[in-house]
């Protein structure tokens, strides 16, 4: 399982993807963000979930030890950003 720490970064920073478009309230923040945590996190979107993504969509080209590095890669640049 992806080892997440609940910093909220992602979800403050949507408008770096088009993809989150949906979800963005304007300022790149996530319209379901309080705190850092999110408000529908047993429903949340597809896009949210880094394990099932990785089922669907990643698991037939990258092993699953290269995919949770590139997502704590970009995990690590949005808190240098905040920082
Ligand atoms: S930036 Fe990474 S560690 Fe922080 S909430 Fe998002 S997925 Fe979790
Ligand atoms: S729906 Fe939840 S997990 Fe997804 S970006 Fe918004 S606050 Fe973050």
């Amino acid at each position: 399982m992806f080892m997440c720490d609940c910093c909220g970064c992602c979800c403050r920073n949507l408008s770096k993807s088009e993809l989150y478009l949906d979800l963005d309230r304007g300022d790149g923040i996530c319209k379901y963000l309080e705190g850092n945590l999110c408000l529908i996190y047993e429903e949340r979107p597809l896009l949210c979930r880094v394990d099932d993504c990785y089922e669907l969509f990643f698991k037939d080209s990258i092993s699953v030890e290269e995919y949770y590095k590139l997502n704590m890669d970009v995990c690590k640049k949005l808190k240098d950003m905040e920082e």
